[in-house]
């Protein structure tokens, strides 16, 4: 039994309760931070901890957090925020301490598992990772030496890292990385792009005048916690927040005007917005005039009027003066009068005006991009781009170090995730791949499913099961991932990796108006490591066998090019040791030394390394405060290099240009058969610009124009496929809104903790008082939900929260598994039969969640029975034509259920899902000859220029094409 300690015996900060209830230990003394133990309490029992910072994996905002280890046992015992992280700010929201209940989730996978059964029998055998890099690396191997590179392909859910599959994919010379992008965000990636050359937008909400918001971005949005603690300051300090949101969530509850438009009507609000400041000359004209391309505009679309910024802003004024208010209203359902103080409010900001879109309206409809397009007028026209309280490119506030060797961009181009026909998508066209494998476009030697659950997340998984448990499509399926989840479920391989705690990455996030970096990292490898014990790989240090993605990627490359004869090993042998291969110090190491500015000096000054100073800090401020890119003037060094083109205004180089430190992709030459593009001239002086081919912000963009959307060139309004006239209210015909995130819960991984799960475990449909009173029902009744390609069962919750026409339902539950004790989580899963004949599939929940044994006694403690509702598996695919977003939002039939009916049924015919899914690709365009997408455009992992000609024809024998 352990004596009570005096508090005399202890430092003095373990003392002072009031202290520690205030403030975080100090930075000097997390080597040896004393707390009461609060199990012994009310016994004062010293227990002495090792904090160690990390970064949380569980949404992509990438807090730090600082994991408290046992300095007895090595165990973590709490996550706390790390005040460090220029980020976070030492705050979290519930998912960052709940990572505590993921590493000691009593059902985690523990070891490497092979399958023993047939593909989704569910019987496993333990294997060592020795055999999984043998017998994987081969494979691989036999692939590139057979020329089947694009059979190798790597699919991401939540990344959680920056830079590393540059590293490692284009160094294999495979065109093969995949990514969950646009069923998430793709929408919005475009509309900014078409606008600046970036994807994302960076608001800097803390010191803006109004912040505009088109989802519950302050709860739950894109970057959640760093956004919130900012927008919330911004309001203290007097900011209006306006909110976009038919539903009324939390962020619509603290907003100063939140409106509840129709879904898909959104655009033409901004456009009326827009109008507006157009109409009363209340736009910054002089930005106007400096930094949009309305030249080449006029150029092009008005051959006949003078080039002069005067016939722009006639032109602009008849453009879009159908944008009234009160057509906005129609489209919304939103008053006239409530527009116009939305407008007046914008119009009056200053040129403070933070506004963002990420997934939300730009997500759900068809045209969804559209929507961000317009919201980015807005920030033009106020000369909100890259100032204080403005909105920036998200390459402005993130830093991407480069590795110590990076391979050339490979020469290949992969069809399966870059179709033909998407030849503007933002990103790889991932959700359509199972219907691409059935169409036979292509097949799959090696998959790598990697913290990824396609068949749950995405839509139609029914189809997403047919293609996985067919070996003749995919050959060998590997699922990285540290839990289990349906679609782990039919892998051939599960590898469990680690949590937030459990890995070694680097993250950078374009969190607000600064630049900075944090270092992820395995915290009870990085304690055993202080007090001297050595780890030769981080599986030694974690749970079980469960390894980090960093070390398993350069182990594999061995494996797969053991004598370097393929070219591959080179890229993963250390900086500091010839020929010997890389450890994670060394390849964090050399970018902490080389590629972070500041950081070496920071390092210095406190007489540490620069890897010491991210070990023991776990992040690093580059940068404080906005800083715009494209009024950088060019150096007199850089203009003398260059050739100015007299009609653009456009400076190239003459001299192939040195690559850029930060791999943040750049546009590459445009086919002008000059140099690299560096700058345009401005009134004169020569500046760095835009990242667009006009070097200029986009207003009109000759991209769109040549790739087959000549009427979609400019900021315009598209009716949605959920438009009001599409849907029939009186049939009982709804919107159904399927998108929103619950603040407490991730996709996937937050079935594993159990904090999180008892908090939420159910997604009920919502639905106005006034349907529901037409409609006969009351909260609680069931309901049938009827998609394109089946329905779904479950209860209504009758609020005042959500506009009449539209109901709601969050996608983060449904959770299932197939066999009793196995698979996903059993706190957060209900037990199903599936029955299948002939495409139609048939999904029955046959146990809810309960209490069980296990090695945790809180599950013996559950007094929830709900796992929810998987309303996605009967969503057909919907991808945008233009951005290649699935379009989310789903026109409904609801009806009361059936006598048959049973809460948590789905009802799926992939047949129709394939139907549907030829339909919406009918919706493309013909891309414009001789290219698979505009070089200049962003893309991940981009081939080498040559690589971008000579795109298919995507219409002709789209049948039995190979790779
Ligand atoms: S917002 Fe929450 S889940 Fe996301 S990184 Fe921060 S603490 Fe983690």
């Amino acid at each position: 039994m352990t004596e009570p300690v005096s508090p005399l015996r202890l430092p003095p900060q373990a003392t002072d309760a009031g202290q520690r209830m205030q403030q975080y230990p100090p930075p000097e003394t997390w080597d040896d931070w004393v707390e009461w133990d609060q199990r012994q309490w009310p016994r004062k029992v010293p227990r002495h901890y090792m904090l160690v910072p990390t970064v949380c994996f569980n949404c992509e905002s990438a807090c730090g957090l600082l994991g408290w280890v046992d300095k007895e046992t090595f165990q973590v015992r709490k996550f706390e925020g790390n005040p460090a992280h220029p980020g976070s700010r030492g705050r979290n929201c519930a998912k960052g301490p709940a990572t505590l209940n993921q590493v000691n989730d009593p059902d985690r996978i523990l070891y490497p598992l092979k399958r023993a059964g047939g593909r989704g029998e569910g019987r496993w055998v333990r294997v060592s990772w020795e055999e999984v890099l043998q017998d994987i690396g081969g494979r691989i191997r036999r692939a590139l030496q057979e020329g089947r590179h694009n059979e190798v392909m790597y699919h991401v859910g939540r990344p959680g890292h920056d830079g590393l599959m540059e590293w490692i994919l284009p160094a294999w010379g495979v065109d093969s990385h995949n990514s969950h992008t646009n069923i998430c965000s793709a929408g919005a990636r475009a509309g900014y792009a078409f606008w600046m050359g970036f994807d994302r937008p960076s608001p800097d909400h803390a010191a803006a005048n109004v912040i505009l918001l088109i989802s519950s971005h302050l709860e739950t949005g894109h970057y959640f916690n760093p956004h919130a603690q900012r927008i919330v300051e911004g309001q203290m300090a007097g900011a209006k927040l306006i909110v976009f949101d038919t539903r009324l969530s939390n962020t619509a509850s603290r907003a100063d005007t939140w409106i509840a438009p129709w879904p898909g009507s959104e655009a033409a609000i901004l456009l009326a917005i827009a109008n507006h400041l157009i109409s009363t000359n209340r736009y910054d004209r002089d930005f106007v005039r400096r930094w949009v391309n309305w030249e080449e505009y006029l150029r092009l679309v008005h051959p006949d009027s003078p080039v002069t910024f005067e016939s722009f802003e006639t032109a602009l004024k008849s453009l879009y003066a159908k944008y009234s208010f009160e057509f906005a209203a129609r489209e919304s359902g939103v008053e006239a009068r409530l527009l116009r103080s939305i407008a007046e409010d914008v119009a009056n900001c200053g040129g403070k005006l933070a506004a963002h879109n990420w997934r939300s309206a730009a997500a759900g409809n068809l045209g969804g991009w559209q929507v961000a397009r317009c919201l980015f007028l807005l920030s033009v026209l106020t000369g909100s781009i890259g100032v204080e309280g403005g909105t920036s490119a998200n390459a402005w506030d993130k830093w991407v170090p480069r590795p110590h060797r990076l391979a050339p961009h490979v020469k290949r181009w992969n069809e399966l995730t870059w179709p033909g026909e998407y030849p503007l998508s933002y990103f790889e066209m991932s959700f359509l791949l199972p219907h691409f494998l059935k169409e036979g476009r292509g097949k799959l030697d090696v998959y790598f499913s990697r913290v990824y659950n396609p068949m749950w997340t995405n839509p139609d998984g029914f189809t997403w099961l047919e293609v996985l448990r067919d070996e003749s499509k995919i050959g060998l399926h590997v699922a990285l991932t540290p839990t289990w989840s349906e679609t782990a479920w039919w892998a051939d391989y599960v590898l469990p990796m680690g949590h937030g705690s459990e890995r070694h990455d680097l993250m950078s996030q374009e969190t607000h108006a600064g630049q900075w970096i944090a270092f992820r990292q395995p915290v009870r490898r990085v304690a055993l490591e202080r007090i001297g014990k050595k780890v030769h790989r981080t599986y030694e240090a974690n749970p079980g066998q469960v390894w980090e993605e960093t070390e398993f990627w350069v182990d594999l490359s061995w494996e797969i090019d053991p004598d370097g004869s393929l070219g591959i090993r080179q890229y993963f042998e250390s900086p500091y040791r010839p020929g010997e291969r890389i450890t994670m110090d060394e390849y964090f190491g050399w970018m902490f030394e080389n590629s972070v500015p500041g950081l070496p000096e920071a390092a210095a000054k406190e007489g540490l390394t620069p890897l010491a100073y991210m070990r023991r800090n776990g992040a690093f401020e580059i940068r404080a405060g906005a800083e715009a890119e494209f009024e950088r003037p060019l150096s007199p060094e850089e203009v003398a290099a260059a050739d100015v083109d007299e009609k653009t205004g456009i400076l190239y180089t003459r001299a192939p240009a040195s690559p850029p430190k930060n791999i943040v992709p750049t546009p590459a030459p445009v086919a002008t058969g000059l140099g690299r593009p560096i700058g345009v001239m401005i009134d004169g002086v020569p500046q760095f610009g835009f990242r667009t081919p006009s070097r200029k912000l986009e207003f009109y963009s000759t991209t769109l124009a040549e790739f087959g959307w000549p009427e979609l060139a400019i900021p315009e309004y598209i009716r949605s496929h959920v438009h009001p006239d599409l849907v029939d209210r009186a049939a009982n015909e709804f919107v159904l809104l399927s998108t929103y995130r619950l603040p407490t819960l991730i996709h996937t991984r937050s079935a594993n903790a159990k904090w999180l799960v008892e908090i939420s475990h159910s997604n009920p449909t919502w639905m106005h008082t006034s349907d529901a009173a037409r409609l006969g029902l009351a909260t609680g009744d069931l309901l049938r939900v009827a998609t394109e390609i089946g329905y779904f069962v479950d209860r209504v919750w009758v609020t005042e929260g959500i506009r009449p026409g539209v109901i709601a339902c969050s996608h983060h539950l449904g959770r299932w598994r197939l066999a009793e004790g196995e698979g996903t989580s059993r706190m957060a899963s209900a037990l199903v039969e599936l029955k299948e004949s002939g495409g139609r599939w048939d999904l029955r929940q046959r146990k809810g969640v309960g209490p069980y044994k296990s090695s945790d006694p809180d599950t013996e403690r559950i007094w929830w029975t709900d796992a929810g509702v998987h309303q996605n598996l009967t969503f057909p695919v919907q991808p945008d034509p233009v951005s290649g977003s699935h379009c989310w939002h789903q026109k409904v039939k609801v009806t009361r259920a059936e006598p048959e009916d049973r809460y948590g049924d789905v009802h799926v015919d992939t047949r129709e899902s394939h139907e549907v899914f030829k339909r919406w690709l009918a919706l493309t365009r013909p891309p414009k000859g001789g290219w698979r997408r505009p070089h200049w455009m962003l893309r991940p992992f981009r081939p080498d220029a040559e690589a971008y000609r000579s795109a298919p024809s995507p219409r002709a024998g789209v049948s039995g094409r190979s790779q």
